[in-house]
């Protein structure tokens, strides 16, 4: 009962806020929850911006902006473009606190439709797009902090993101590596420790480099290998694995899936 008024309040407060509602995405790899037929996501457990140099993606490498998988889903669905670019707006020209609100009013959001299906409180931040801006990477670190019962995880490309995100109990935080930044992702390992996502042609190379930076070569994604499926009854494939989640260990993928 106290949590049901608890909420209907943060309802009232954000429907007398002026600011503009952020929209969470539905991915099948990262769902805590599938459709009884096991193909559809029952919670949205992801937050999108457009990707891309011209939008949040200020540290795209040649690498990743030639194979962006999240930028050809833009190109094809046309609602998911609508989506993503109604986010980009809402976050322009906002102060921190106003951006730190928007988010949480999101984060709200979801807590609500958790607790309304009993799903796990995972939330991936950015499955499309970056940290762009200080101020936002700022509001998102506050909104972390203060929803200890969420488990959120990250990949980004942005150094000052890593430096201003990590140690943070509560979020799963890779960097993005490929041989364009490789430079960058050993100074960020070895002065933050964080764990490095790597993009290479195949599970090989990706596991020379990682092994040259780590001395240990990294787990290949489950999910792309085919040891586990996109999406099932039990969830997606993050929420079957759980290694990024958990940040349990550095991440090989491979553009070739070899
Ligand atoms: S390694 Fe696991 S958690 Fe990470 S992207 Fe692949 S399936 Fe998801």
């Amino acid at each position: 009962m106290l949590m049901l008024m608890m909420n209907t309040q943060k309802k009232v407060l954000r429907l007398s806020s002026s600011l503009p509602r952020l929209r969470r995405n539905n991915d099948r790899k990262t769902a805590t929850l599938s459709t009884p037929d096991g193909k559809k996501p029952l919670v949205a457990n992801t937050f999108g911006l457009p990707s891309g140099k011209s939008f949040s993606c200020p540290n795209a490498t040649s690498v990743c902006e030639k194979v962006c998988y999240a930028g050809k889903l833009e190109k094809i669905f046309k609602g998911t473009r609508e989506l993503l670019l109604a986010n980009w707006d809402a976050v322009q020209n906002k102060s921190v606190n106003e951006l730190q609100q928007m988010i949480q009013f999101m984060i709200d959001d979801f807590k609500w439709e958790c607790d309304k299906y009993n799903a796990a409180k995972y939330f991936r931040i950015h499955w499309d797009g970056d940290f762009f801006s200080e101020d936002y990477t700022k509001a998102w670190r506050r909104v972390i902090k203060h929803n200890k019962d969420v488990q959120f995880w990250v990949y980004t490309r942005v150094p000052s993101a890593v430096e201003m995100l990590t140690g943070i109990d509560n979020l799963g935080l890779y960097f993005s590596a490929d041989d364009d930044n490789k430079h960058e992702a050993k100074r960020l390992r070895q002065e933050y420790g964080v764990k490095l996502a790597w993009l290479a042609d195949t599970f090989e190379d990706a596991s020379s480099q990682v092994r040259a930076l780590t001395g240990k070569p990294g787990a290949k994604c489950p999910e792309q290998t085919r040891q586990i499926p996109l999406i099932n009854i039990d969830g997606g494939a993050c929420y079957t694995c759980g290694l990024c989640i958990t940040n349990k260990t550095d991440i090989r993928f491979s553009i070739s899936k070899k």
